[in-house]
């Protein structure tokens, strides 16, 4: 079902959610833009991407799992407020979705319950978006279309359907296009080039800085740390964001790193994010958003790097054979 709404009337629309609702929006503090609490329409920032992720609002580092006292352990809910959290493109409501298929604590699920996912129509993509490359999927309580002076919102959910109940119908529903891309990432054969020798301009650049897994929208990957109170009666369990781009997310115990070198940790990260993922759960896990290629203090490009692999596969020694080569030219 589609609804329509004057786009003059939005910020009422907002003002109506903020009295049953917590409304998380783009906001713009210190010259970065992430997702924040609202208190009025006027503070959102109409940003393509927010540079930090919508992920901080279901996985906030530092946020206190379980808490063990007087031999007793409690597993903490992570109860919020109805919450909107609104604004999100079409990459990031479906990088929610990839997280949600690996993410099963108690305290992100009963937030994700809580959390009406309300998308944006990207209008502006730049050259680092190449979502359209990866899969993307429908995926969202209410998505908003700019038409003419309108916006067309389409719903996804009970959920959605609750926060625009008094809107008109559309009369005759619209196909929402994808947003448009300047940038196409080709997976097609990825598979073949893991030992590619193109790789290592690529690393060679890295740093290890692991920025690129904190802006990513779809890293999820966490380390818990037990910290003591200072009444020294309670200990809490915390969650911190880790990244596979560091040698010592693999360390184990006896001193060993399972990728100890920056060239399986960056294969790694691209081959998750574009292969691995999808063939455990069936989608890539990387949703296009650019925000690796953006963050990326050395300006690595995996995607192009991928491309031109696709573009001009590298002669193949391994699979050559002189013998046979002897028995054609026969
Ligand atoms: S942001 Fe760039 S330099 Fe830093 S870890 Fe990622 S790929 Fe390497
Ligand atoms: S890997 Fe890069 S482009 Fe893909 S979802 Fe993560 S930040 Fe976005």
């Amino acid at each position: 079902m589609q609804k329509i709404l004057l786009k003059e009337n939005l910020n009422e629309l907002i003002k109506t959610w903020i009295k049953k609702y917590e409304i998380i929006a783009p906001v713009k503090e210190s010259k970065i833009s992430r997702f924040k609490k609202i208190n009025s329409p006027n503070e959102i920032y109409d940003c393509l991407l927010t540079d930090i992720p919508a992920k901080t609002h279901f996985m906030p580092e530092g946020e206190t799992l379980l808490e063990h006292k007087d031999k007793k352990t409690i597993e903490i809910e992570g109860k919020i407020k109805k919450t909107i959290l609104f604004g999100l493109r079409k990459c990031d409501l479906n990088a929610i979705q990839v997280v949600d298929k690996v993410m099963f604590d108690k305290n992100y699920i009963n937030k994700r319950k809580n959390t009406t996912l309300v998308g944006f129509f990207c209008e502006n993509p730049d050259k680092y978006c190449f979502c359209n490359s990866m899969e993307l999927q429908d995926f969202y309580d209410l998505y908003f279309y700019p038409q003419g002076k309108n916006y067309i919102i389409s719903i996804g959910s009970k959920k959605g359907e609750e926060l625009v109940k008094h809107l008109p119908e559309l009369k005759k529903e619209i196909k929402i296009p994808n947003p448009k891309n300047f940038k196409k990432l080709n997976t097609l054969d990825i598979e073949k080039y893991y030992r590619d020798e193109r790789w290592k301009a690529d690393v060679r650049k890295c740093l290890s800085c692991t920025a690129c897994t904190a802006y990513c929208p779809t890293c999820n990957c966490f380390d818990i740390k037990e910290l003591i109170n200072s009444d020294i009666k309670t200990i809490q369990s915390k969650r911190f964001h880790s990244s596979c781009m560091s040698k010592n997310f693999s360390l184990v115990a006896g001193g060993k790193s399972f990728r100890d070198s920056r060239t399986s940790r960056f294969k790694h990260f691209v081959f998750h994010k574009v292969l691995y993922f999808k063939k455990q759960k069936g989608r890539p896990m990387c949703i296009g958003c650019g925000r690796c290629l953006r963050v990326c203090p050395t300006k690595i490009d995996w995607v192009n790097t991928i491309n031109k692999m696709n573009r001009k596969p590298l002669f193949n020694f391994s699979r050559f054979s002189f013998k046979k080569l002897k028995e054609t030219n026969k």
